[in-house]
């Protein structure tokens, strides 16, 4: 978005500073904006922490150039890693879950990343544990590991979380955000609990997922077609802190899809399914807000839309509910 003030030298630099946008969801007391990761050179959220871990692991001297990130991934931060990767002289490997979109896997060979599929029934565990071994092998490599690294976090405390205070001049009554490694939403919850400690935080999961079961006791692990948000088992995402953290809103395929259906066909916005969750769930929190049942110093909320609808199409995302396959 800071392109068209002057020439930037690499398109490392086009990540971040991503329009915040107003969105139809909430009844006219209750203003709700969304953030539009699209913007980002690789079309989500997940190009943050890709220029972010990798700039500063090279500062540190954790990997020296020309050595090799490793990470397993669902795609997004695949593509974000690449882009930063090929940017700053590293190589790229990514263990990807065989169920996660064709689109992404081709994007991030595409920007000269290696691809390792790993079984789907292995989870994104088994990718985890698969890119450990590939470290062990390789010389002058990290795993960056975005669902244990305080950098994910940090980097949205650094970038995301600023600018939507800056959008809004500090107006910011609840900050709602989807959770997969839940980086997004806890650099966004430290910002926000520094600026006025009463901001309400709603993490957003899929019904099913299991995040749930870390504040209102244990929900069953289902499938969900939903990509990017959730999890299997909790305890495997280690940045989520459940004290920053006022309520988890669970939000079924269904709603998810025709949500993301009605931002496309009503309000312009080409999203995928976690964007469908979070706007829903928006509206949710949104309605509460205004039926007085939940106050909140602001009468603003904050979500954001972490990708793209071309990454899904090939998964029948703009078809029936049936026909998709998540
Ligand atoms: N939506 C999509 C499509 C994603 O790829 C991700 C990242 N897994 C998220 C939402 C959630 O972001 P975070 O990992 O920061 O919780």
């Amino acid at each position: 978005m800071t392109t068209h003030e002057h020439p930037l030298s690499s398109v490392l630099e086009t990540v971040g500073e991503t329009p915040l946008v107003a969105i139809d969801v909430g009844p006219p007391s209750v203003d709700v904006y969304a953030k539009l990761e699209t913007f980002n050179p690789g079309a989500s959220v997940k190009d943050r922490i890709g220029r972010y871990m990798l700039e500063a692991m090279l500062d540190r001297g954790e990997i020296d150039p020309g050595g090799t990130v490793i990470e397993p991934t669902a795609g997004n931060t695949g593509i974000g890693l690449a882009i930063a990767a090929q940017q700053l002289d590293l190589n790229a490997i990514f263990v990807v879950p065989e169920r996660f979109s064709q689109e992404k896997q081709q994007l991030m060979r595409a920007l000269g990343a290696r691809v390792e599929n790993t079984p789907t029934e292995a989870e994104m565990s088994g990718a985890v544990d698969r890119a450990h071994e590939l470290a062990d092998e390789i010389e002058n490599s990290v795993v960056p590991q975005q669902f244990a690294n305080p950098l994910n976090t940090e980097a949205h405390y650094a970038t995301t979380g600023p600018e939507i205070y800056g959008a809004l001049d500090g107006a910011v009554g609840a900050v709602v955000v989807g959770c997969g490694t839940a980086g997004t939403l806890m650099g966004i919850a430290n910002y926000a609990r520094e600026q006025n400690g009463d901001t309400h935080i709603c993490a957003v999961e899929p019904e099913g997922s299991m995040y749930g079961s870390l504040l209102d006791g244990a929900p069953e692990h289902e499938e969900y077609k939903i990509e990017g948000i959730g999890t299997s088992d909790a305890t495997t995402n280690e940045l989520f802190d459940p004290t920053l953290v006022d309520t988890i809103e669970q939000v079924s395929d269904r709603d998810a899809h025709t949500e993301l259906k009605r931002l496309a066909r009503e309000e312009g916005h080409l999203v995928g399914s976690s964007a469908g969750a979070v706007s829903h769930a928006a509206r949710t929190v949104a309605n509460r807000i205004d039926r007085g049942e939940l106050s909140v110093p602001h009468q603003t909320i904050v979500t954001v839309f972490p990708d793209t609808s071309e990454r899904y199409l090939s998964k029948g995302i703009y078809g029936s509910f049936e026909e998709w396959d998540g």
